[in-house]
């Protein structure tokens, strides 16, 4: 009986450990590389005029022409291909490159 009560004494001692201090922190979250070259090309044959590209980008790289999108802000592009995604047409790609130099 002696024992068992010792096991669970140790068990208890043990969840009761104190914390590390400092606490372990998770590693950061690794940064969104930002593409040294961006290149937005628009078919401008099958591009409908829908916006819809435009709507999803967060930056106003794109805007609407004469009823066609069209590039207006190139470096403010980061490359996250939602515009891409978006399109209804496939008349939108986005393409980068990667300075590796830079990691
Ligand atoms: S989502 Fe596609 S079809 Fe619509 S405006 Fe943009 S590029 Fe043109
Ligand atoms: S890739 Fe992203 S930031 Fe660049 S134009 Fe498309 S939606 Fe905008």
């Amino acid at each position: 009986m002696e024992t068992i009560k010792k096991l669970f004494q140790d068990e208890d001692e043990d969840n009761n450990a104190p914390l590390p201090n400092p606490l372990p922190q998770p590693d950061p979250q690794p940064s969104t590389p930002t593409p040294s070259f961006v290149f937005i090309s628009i078919t401008t044959s099958i591009c409908i005029g829908c916006s819809v590209c435009i709507n999803e980008c967060n930056y106003n790289v794109l805007s609407l022409s004469e009823e066609k999108a069209e590039v207006v802000d190139r470096g403010a592009c980061n490359a996250c291909g939602k515009c891409e995604d978006a399109c209804p047409t496939g008349a939108i790609n986005v393409y980068t490159v990667i300075d590796l130099e830079d990691y």
